[in-house]
């Protein structure tokens, strides 16, 4: 923990009459307390690729309870620029190699997994050990058993494990939730959600290969709408039937291009869904019993947009990602899970390893 570089004499006597430090605080007022830290929590960025430096670097800036306090990367240039561009000490820069001395640096209070999806396991695993609360980012990992170690692994060093599900913090999406699961207009007859974008990157670039990426589109943008399903109804899956298509075979040799899917859920609502490195989707449509309402574009960091029977949403944009990162130093300050723990990630990679299974199979598959 790093002291916050304008802590004004005011907080501190404010935080003293408040009695932060004494042993027994009322749980209000230590609820109080801990809203408003005394100290930011630093947060150590693993993995300086794009949605490092193009997103979580930049909100970053804007947290309230978190800071970019190191990194680690395996290119000395890239650490060289972000060292000067971010001000990040000699001291908190780190590589592969010597990641686990992380270990002995109370400068980092959280490791943040930003990596290729293969490496999310290793580098969640290491930094618990290392003493070090995580974030990792979606999808959790190449497979369900996989989560369910980083789960362990993260209970058994006492650590908290969040997953950089940022919607959950997305003032739009928090409406939906709240749409479908109260039934504000009766129970969800039907969903029918899609997410995707049209692949034009590198072709040797590591989501095209099935050993680093687990798979395509419905590892890296299915997932939203795995979630999305779930999330607007309250309730898990039981059975999944997929199918697929491949228009661009040369260049998705080794992954998913396009899936489409049907989830069968516990109150039998229709559910529909699909993925694509192929086609640009970004949409969730739900139908209550007596109205309906959806967002499109439903997935994105920004620009999220809403109609309720037919009206539009008046939702204000924000940095989702400072709101999830600002939110998960809190549950560390407070000792409490994360709204979105390792657990929510096991529960869509349970999905998506039924897709797959319903992909060779061409049978519905039963989930977990
Ligand atoms: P990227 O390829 O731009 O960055 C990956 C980083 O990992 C690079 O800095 C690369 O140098 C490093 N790396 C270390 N070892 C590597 C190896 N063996 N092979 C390849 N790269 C290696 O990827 P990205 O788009 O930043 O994605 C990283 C993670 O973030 C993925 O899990 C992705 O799904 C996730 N992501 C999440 C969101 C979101 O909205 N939550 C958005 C984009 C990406």
């Amino acid at each position: 923990m790093a002291p916050v570089q304008k802590t004004s004499r005011r907080d501190f006597i404010r935080n003293a009459s408040l009695g932060i430090g004494a042993l027994a605080l009322s749980p209000a007022l230590a609820q109080l307390a801990a809203a408003k830290p005394a100290k930011k929590l630093g947060i150590a960025l693993v993995g300086l690729g794009y949605y490092s430096g193009g997103q979580l670097a930049p909100a970053l800036q804007q947290t309230k309870n978190c800071y970019l306090a190191g990194i680690v990367t395996g290119t000395p240039a890239k650490a060289a620029d972000w060292a000067k561009k971010y001000n990040i000490p000699e001291k908190n820069i780190y590589n592969y190699q010597n990641f686990d001395e992380i270990a002995k640096n109370p400068d980092i209070d959280i490791v943040y997994v930003v990596l290729p999806v293969s490496m999310h396991k290793e580098y969640t695993i290491r930094a618990a050990q290392a003493g070090k609360h995580v974030i990792c980012e979606k999808p959790m990992a190449l497979n369900a058993e996989d989560c369910k170690a980083m789960i362990a692994a993260c209970k058994k060093a006492n650590r908290l494990l969040s997953i950089g599900y940022r919607l959950h913090f997305e003032p739009h999406t928090i409406e939906l939730m709240r749409l479908g699961q109260k039934q504000v207009y009766g129970k969800v007859k039907s969903i029918d959600t899609g997410n995707g974008f049209t692949y034009g990157g590198d072709p040797n670039a590591w989501r095209l290969k099935k050993a680093l990426a687990g798979g395509g589109g419905l590892m890296d943008m299915g997932i939203y709408s795995i979630q999305g399903s779930r999330y607007t109804l309250g309730q898990e899956p039981i059975a999944v039937k997929a199918t697929q298509e491949k228009t661009k075979p040369e260049l998705f040799k080794e992954v998913d291009e396009t899936v489409f899917w049907e989830l069968q859920f516990p109150g039998r609502q229709k559910v529909t869904g699909k993925s694509s490195y192929n086609h640009d989707w970004s949409y969730l449509k739900a139908e209550a019993e007596k109205g309906n309402f959806e967002l499109g574009p439903a997935f994105g960091y920004g620009g999220i947009d809403g109609k309720v029977n037919g009206t539009p949403m008046q939702f204000p944009q924000i940095t989702q990602q400072a709101a999830q990162m600002d939110d998960f130093a809190l549950c560390v300050i407070q000792n409490k899970q994360s709204r979105v723990p390792g657990e929510e990630g096991l529960k869509d990679m349970l999905v998506v390893d039924a897709i797959y299974r319903s992909l060779d199979s061409g049978k519905w598959e039963k989930i977990g």
